[in-house]
């Protein structure tokens, strides 16, 4: 394999630069292929919004679960099964109240709770909200069709490597005693990550 000249590498288009990643890797042994698969097929099967919705039902209706999940959410979730890779060494469970709203960012990049409420979505990753959400929650949330009372407090919180964030939403009076699938049901991602309320 030729290396590309510092030239070409100027100027190589995003999908040559990781072509010539993989080939470097797979010169190594390092299999990126197989990596790549794997990443694609834990997105697509595992990694999915259906696990945060699973956590905040029982959160709901199990008051001692609640509990551990905001004194220790990672240990919380592996009750259920649920496992984070070990760099997200924290995961801070944000309670929604009457008079308080929580809406989770990572101004870096695109840091979540990955494992646990999907992988983000590309708005969540746009410089745009990144941005703005900080500086301008309120009519952020607004313009995303979330309009929250002038009183309700809201709470920014910024991803970092090692803390993940996951909000619990407010439970709907409504659904009192329903059965956690069905409760689970209601959950969204954008509710866990706070740009929704259910
Ligand atoms: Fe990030």
């Amino acid at each position: 394999m030729t290396p590309p000249s510092p030239t070409q590498h100027g100027n190589a288009s995003v999908e040559d630069r990781a072509a010539a990643i993989e080939r470097a890797l797979d010169a190594r042994g390092w299999e990126p292929a197989d990596f790549v698969e794997e990443q694609g097929r834990q997105i697509d099967e595992q990694w999915l919004p259906a696990n945060g919705a699973r956590v905040v039902a029982r959160a709901w209706t199990d008051p001692a679960f609640r509990q551990r999940l905001l004194s220790n959410g990672r240990a919380a979730v592996a009750e259920l099964g649920l496992v984070m890779p070990p760099h997200h060494r924290h995961l801070v469970v944000l309670e929604n109240t009457s008079t308080v709203h929580n809406v989770i960012c990572c101004t870096l990049c695109s840091c979540t709770a990955f494992t646990i409420i999907g992988i983000p979505p590309d708005w969540y990753k746009d410089l745009e909200y990144r941005a703005r959400v900080v500086r301008q929650s309120r009519t952020v949330l607004k313009e995303m069709g979330l309009t929250l009372p002038p009183e309700t407090e809201i709470r920014v919180w910024d991803t970092t490597a090692d803390t993940r964030y996951i909000v619990l939403p407010e439970q709907p009076p409504d659904t009192l005693g329903w059965p956690l699938e069905r409760l689970a049901e209601l959950v969204t991602r954008d509710g866990m990550i706070g740009v929704a309320r259910l």
